[in-house]
């Protein structure tokens, strides 16, 4: 199928993109066009323009400091993961960009268009609310910091306005005494996965003091459930995650394997995770 027609402008400054949007009720941004391009050609969206950010100046960094990782909307997945320095100071960012699709697909794709798309079945919306990062947003209006917390109004949906452009994401570094893991189980390896689960463990000495978990296709928007409790009470961390999940059938899977899922990968990141963080501590 071929898209449905839209006006196409691809500004060379900030200023003049956000014009456009604010200017344009049905404008769309383009960033890397991974997730768009297909959605245009399968006709399930139908932007009036199309706002190509590409030759924005400023919007392709990767800043690094003991703060965390800052990364810029024009930054590609493949960069991300290539930056050694990115993975020190925050190393689940590399576990999960390294199931993120398929190389050619993460040499164009941004990290910060993923956030945006908001899609539950895609890694870094998961990453930035387990880290509790936050995107910082422009308009014409000015400037805001949405929280993690506050992105992901729905499925595909984030809570940008439709005149914003997110211009960076921050994802926090990993604390002294933390630690982190990841696994997902996909059909083929850069395939979407059936079931992705990342753990972010805090020890004091011993003492598991913080135990979240952070889930990909297993709920409608990306989801994280704390199991510190579960965790030290020797109780099942899995159940009381999936107390708070929704695992859904579909042509991929079923409910109850996806449920099945859930509770062996939750058991191995917590153990690799809690494994990171006293390794981390030799
Ligand atoms: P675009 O496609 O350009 O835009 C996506 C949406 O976000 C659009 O609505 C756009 O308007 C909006 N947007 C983008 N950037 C901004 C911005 N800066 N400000 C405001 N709005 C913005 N992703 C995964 O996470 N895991 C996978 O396993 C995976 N597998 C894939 C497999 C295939 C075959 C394909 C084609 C894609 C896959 N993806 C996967 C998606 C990929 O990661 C995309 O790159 C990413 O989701 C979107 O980034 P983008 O830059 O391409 O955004």
């Amino acid at each position: 199928m071929k898209p449905a027609p839209f006006a196409f402008l691809r500004p060379s400054t900030l200023e003049e993109a956000l014009a456009a949007l604010a200017g344009e009720q049905g404008a769309k941004v383009l960033a890397g066009g991974q997730s768009l391009v297909p959605l245009l050609s399968m006709r399930l969206a139908a932007p009036s323009m199309l706002v190509d950010i590409n030759a924005v100046p400023d919007l392709g960094h990767i800043d690094i400091d003991e703060a965390g990782v800052r990364i810029g909307a024009l930054a590609r997945h493949a960069e991300v993961l290539a930056s050694a320095e990115a993975a020190e100071t925050q190393p689940l960012l590399a576990m999960a960009l390294s199931h993120v699709a398929h190389p050619t697909i993460r040499n164009r794709g941004t990290t910060v268009g993923s956030l945006v798309h908001a899609d539950a079945a895609a890694e870094m919306p998961m990453v930035l609310r387990l880290l509790e990062g936050s995107v910082d947003v422009a308009s014409v209006r000015g400037r805001r910091t949405i929280p993690a917390a506050e992105l992901f109004a729905g499925p595909l949906e984030s809570t940008l306005a439709h005149d914003e452009i997110a211009v960076e994401a921050f994802f926090p570094a990993l604390a002294a005494g933390a630690g982190v893991a990841f696994e997902e189980i996909a059909r083929r390896h850069g395939d979407y996965a059936l079931v992705g689960v990342a753990a972010l463990v805090q020890l004091d000495g011993d003492e598991i003091t913080g135990a979240r978990l952070g889930f990909v296709s297993v709920s409608d928007i990306p989801t994280v459930v704390d199991v510190t409790e579960a965790v030290n009470d020797r109780a099942d961390p899995a159940a009381a995650a999936l107390a708070e999940l929704e695992p859904a059938d579909d042509i991929h899977a079923s409910a109850e394997y996806r449920a099945h899922l859930v509770k062996v990968l939750t058991t191995r990141v917590l153990a690799a995770a809690i494994d990171h963080a006293r390794s981390r501590a030799r």
